[in-house]
């Protein structure tokens, strides 16, 4: 199986061929790769309702069904992910505690 081409879009950061799933898991939008990819870690299937569905392949079930393919998260391959939001932007709140000079 392949992604269907009416589902492939390019990554607007680096232009790569991506499909946008939603994750079986919680109904969350993830890009895949739009290459199959043998090494992959996901499965994605193309749902009766014309939406792509992609899923973590589990010890449990490491094979895709024959309604699937293999792929790779786009996040793990983008040469340019988007920056994390924990990363703090250089600019350091100004600590309000500051020692007072003690006189008296
Ligand atoms: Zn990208």
């Amino acid at each position: 199986m392949k992604p269907a081409s009416h589902h492939i879009v390019r990554c607007q950061r680096c232009g790569a061929p991506i499909v946008w799933c939603l994750t079986t898991a919680n109904g969350r939008r993830q890009p895949v790769n739009a290459e199959p990819d043998e090494t992959g870690n996901v499965a994605v299937t193309n749902g009766a309702d014309g939406i792509l569905y992609v899923r973590g392949l589990t010890k449990a079930h490491p094979e895709p069904t024959p309604g699937e393919w293999r792929g790779v998260p786009h996040h793990s391959t983008c040469p340019s992910p988007p920056p994390r939001r924990s990363s703090g932007g250089g600019q350091r709140q100004v600590s309000g505690v500051r020692p007072v000079p003690w006189q008296r």
